[in-house]
């Protein structure tokens, strides 16, 4: 696997890639990497003819110091499990890459990141918006990998290439999981042992609440009922709402259509995010 840290050695290094007209895969990531980074660059050798992965902790995204200051960093594991994985690049931009002196342009996106995250992290979407536009730019890729994990990204990350005319497919990859349910997340490991026990209680009460809706249960009390079964487990629901899927629209309560439940609930000082797909009421 090769390695870019400069601009100059990503150039060199993508157009040997591309050479031929083979197709560049690029997976974006933040590092402390898990099996589910490890699922989307085996998604981008299936689809493309060579895969990146960038590492960047990008600090746009952040809207907490103290969020950014303890987001975990392990380069050196990160890089064995990128090459363990097939990567053909790892692109590991410091800040002064990515944000030079003088640098004054962002993305800002409306629709789909508007609400959720979008509300509970001011800013966070803007600098999503604007790195992965960088990346894609940069890295002159032919398809980006995300992880559904993060389902209001997508949305959001597809509306900016349709909006701004990036030549590059969006591909979305199934969430991966412990064999308990939990997401698997980067941040998991800030969770105690307790707090690790409950932790699955989240995919699960998506889940059950999914398949109710689903038999005709009134979204809107099966809902409420939701964040009061996570609440008495222990967590601190942020929300958690019924939307249609590309819009992150809140589905009205006689909207019979598919959605998808999207949560965040903390445990502790963990914020953990997930979201679950609900068929059409009484399909
Ligand atoms: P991050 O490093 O958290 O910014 O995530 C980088 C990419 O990995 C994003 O596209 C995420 O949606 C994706 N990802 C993170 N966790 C998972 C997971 N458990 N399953 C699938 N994709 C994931």
């Amino acid at each position: 696997m090769r390695i870019a840290r400069t601009l100059d050695e990503l150039d060199r290094e993508v157009s040997a890639l591309r050479a031929g007209g083979r197709r560049l895969a690029i997976v974006p990531t933040m590092g402390a990497l898990h099996g589910g980074h490890v699922a989307l660059i085996g998604i981008g050798r299936r689809r493309a003819d060579r895969v990146a992965a960038s590492i960047f902790v990008n600090p746009l995204q952040f809207n907490s110091a103290d969020d950014l200051a303890r987001y975990p960093r392990d380069e050196a594991s990160d890089l064995e499990k990128l090459s363990a994985a097939g990567c053909d690049l790892a692109w590991l931009p410091g800040a002064e890459a990515m944000y030079p002196p003088g640098t004054v342009t962002t993305i800002d996106v409306g629709g789909p990141a508007e609400g959720w995250e979008g509300a509970h992290r001011p800013g966070h979407f803007r600098g999503v918006a604007t790195v992965c536009t960088k990346l894609f730019l940069q890295t002159r890729a032919d398809l980006a990998i995300f992880g559904e994990k993060d389902w209001q990204q997508v949305q959001v990350i597809r509306r900016v290439v349709a909006d701004l005319n990036i030549p590059i497919e969006i591909v979305p990859v199934p969430t991966i999981r412990e064999a308990d349910g939990l997401a698997m997340s980067s941040r998991n490991r800030f969770l105690t042992p307790a707090e690790r026990a409950t932790a699955p209680r989240l995919a699960a009460t998506l889940d059950a609440t999914a398949r109710a809706i689903a038999r005709d249960h009134a979204p809107g009390r099966a809902i409420a009922a939701a964040i009061a079964t996570l609440e008495a487990d222990g967590f601190v629901v942020e929300y958690l709402a019924r939307v249609v899927p590309e819009t992150m629209r809140a589905m009205s309560e006689d909207d019979r259509g598919p959605g998808r439940l999207i949560a965040v609930a903390r445990l502790g000082a963990v914020r953990l995010l997930d979201n679950w797909p609900v068929a059409a009421r009484g399909a």
